[in-house]
């Protein structure tokens, strides 16, 4: 990363904290990991309740940098964001997500997992997001169905743009699910406006459904807004068996969570897939 004449002087004067200097060491650090290939793609399955059944797996990112721990997206992710490297690196994962949904919807067919992308706030003010998404499914062969884009309320929000691109995405024929759902400010006007297909239901509404009268409602309540307006939601951080009985029961047919899978490479998923033969 080449510094401007301004961030070298504030550096000089001390201005730039130790987080900022964290975030710009980090930034070239990512840059140079991308260039290396150190970034790789666990998939994560999205399951059928009660069967378990793998529906859908959900693309997550991790960075190991060589001889040393894997670094976790909620560390790496916004300093891209924040360097504007979010733009190439999420080029890298777009065009690996369809490289692998590609294999398994030759694999599989329709029966096949569709693969949900992450998709950040800088991400979605790039107006030329939906001509890379289009590029990577006619590149890889991919059907528009055999993705689905997550976008959070707070990106839609942060600019008048962003909802014209989410539009873009949507007349693509791509799923479109709304992340972290219920845990921004106007997740329901949202609901009026945005195109989504898909809402995922925010883990902390799913975490404390041991009994109490206010999380049932609110999580029920949740799953009742998805399916009267003929969206499907899904459940999100899902950790026991009792909560995915209770969500169940709550009319939830789409779970996420470490009780069912952590994220896993793509060749895992190919080993939980009770896919028929092919002949
Ligand atoms: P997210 O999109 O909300 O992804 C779900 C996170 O919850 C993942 O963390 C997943 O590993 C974790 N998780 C899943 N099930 C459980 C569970 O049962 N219990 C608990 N405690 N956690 C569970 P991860 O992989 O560390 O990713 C963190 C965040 O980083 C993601 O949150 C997303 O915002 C971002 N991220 C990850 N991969 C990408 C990517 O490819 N692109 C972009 N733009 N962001 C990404
Ligand atoms: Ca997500
Ligand atoms: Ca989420
Ligand atoms: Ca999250």
């Amino acid at each position: 990363a080449k510094y401007t004449g301004t961030d070298r002087a504030r550096e000089h004067s001390g201005a730039l904290d130790a987080t900022a200097q964290h975030h710009a060491e980090l930034a070239a650090a990512l840059r140079g990991g991308l260039r290396r290939g150190e970034f790789r793609l666990l998939y994560q399955p999205i399951v059928e309740l009660p069967s378990g059944a793998v529906t859908g797996v959900e693309a997550l990112i991790r960075w190991q940098p060589d001889d040393q721990p894997v670094i976790s997206p909620a560390e790496f992710i916004p300093v891209a964001e924040h360097s504007g490297l979010i733009i190439d690196l999420g080029a890298w994962i777009l065009d690996t997500a369809c490289a692998d949904a590609a294999v398994w919807q030759l694999r599989y067919g329709a029966a096949g997992p569709r693969v949900n992308i992450n998709v950040s706030a800088r991400q979605l003010l790039d107006p030329d997001l939906p001509g890379m998404v289009a590029g990577a499914l006619s590149r890889h062969g991919l059907a528009p169905d055999r993705i689905t884009i997550e976008i959070t309320e707070t990106a839609v929000f942060a600019g008048g743009a962003a909802m014209e691109t989410v539009r873009e995405l949507r007349e693509l024929g791509v799923g479109l699910a709304l992340d972290d759902f219920g845990t921004g400010h106007s997740s329901l006007t949202l609901l009026r406006t945005c195109p989504v297909t898909t809402l995922k239901v925010d883990k902390s509404f799913i975490d404390d459904l041991n009994g109490t009268a206010e999380q049932e409602a609110i999580a029920s309540s949740l799953s009742t807004i998805a399916s009267t307006l003929g969206l499907r939601a899904v459940a999100e951080g899902v950790e026991t068996q009792d909560q995915a009985d209770r969500l169940y029961a709550l009319g939830y047919r789409y779970a996420q969570g470490y009780h069912f899978a952590r994220p896993i490479p793509a060749e895992g998923i190919d080993a939980l897939l009770n896919a028929p033969m092919l002949t």
